[in-house]
């Protein structure tokens, strides 16, 4: 069983899908660590985040047990991860990994953006995870500042607005909710409901007949 997660920024969609996966007894992959990992090596490495090779041969040697969790989870890695994400040769040079990673014989979670649309677009299951923007913003920031980073609100807010709309309305592979996905709005829920959602919504997905 393959089940895709897509979805916003801080929709919750990391957290249900390794729920979801733990749930299921299924390996999970966060394909956004891909991003930001290749995002994060190229600015190390001083690769200009819009030389579309460059980064693309960043992205194909990357080991990702170089990289601490703390490093991938800054504000300034998801900006950059979604800079280098709107490269075609760059998703070409992940296409691969994720799809064998989802074609495993026991079937996988995958979270991402493009998961239902590109990668797995026959999934077993897809579900589009979104919230209202401003609550998305605080959750982040909540996040952020926990872990001691001293963006504000109004800046990651800001920082939000524009990584959504990079990501909607890059030409390859834009973020987008696949016409079978089962829409999961976090605006007003806690984790516990919306991984109830979840689940609920696989179970009927797995009922359907072939
Ligand atoms: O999900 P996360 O915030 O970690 O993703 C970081 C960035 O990586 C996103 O803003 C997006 O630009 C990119 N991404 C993507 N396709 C995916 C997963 C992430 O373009 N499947």
């Amino acid at each position: 069983m393959i089940i895709a997660i897509d979805g916003t920024l801080a929709s919750g969609k990391g957290t249900i899908a390794r729920r979801i996966a733990a749930w299921y007894g299924l390996p999970y992959m966060d394909t956004g660590r891909l991003y930001r990992a290749t995002g994060v090596a190229s600015l190390h490495k001083g690769a200009a985040l819009d030389d579309g090779s460059a980064v693309a041969r960043i992205a194909v040697s990357l080991d990702l047990d170089d990289f601490e969790e703390d490093q991938l989870r800054t504000a300034e890695a998801g900006q950059a991860a979604s800079k280098v994400a709107a490269l075609p040769e760059v998703r070409a040079a992940l296409l691969e990994l994720q799809r064998a990673f989802a074609n495993q014989p026991t079937g996988a979670v995958l979270d991402g953006r493009d998961i239902g649309t590109v990668v797995c677009p026959t999934a077993d299951v897809k579900l589009w995870i979104d919230a209202a923007t401003d609550v998305r913003a605080e959750r982040r920031h909540r996040e952020l500042s926990a872990a001691g980073d001293t963006i504000t609100l109004a800046e990651l807010t800001q920082q939000l607005r524009e990584r959504d709309e990079r990501d909607r309305n890059r030409k390859d592979a834009p973020m987008k909710m696949a016409a079978d996905a089962v829409l999961i709005d976090t605006t007003d829920l806690t984790i516990d409901a919306a991984v109830d959602k979840a689940r609920a919504a696989v179970e009927k997905a797995l009922a359907r007949p072939e």
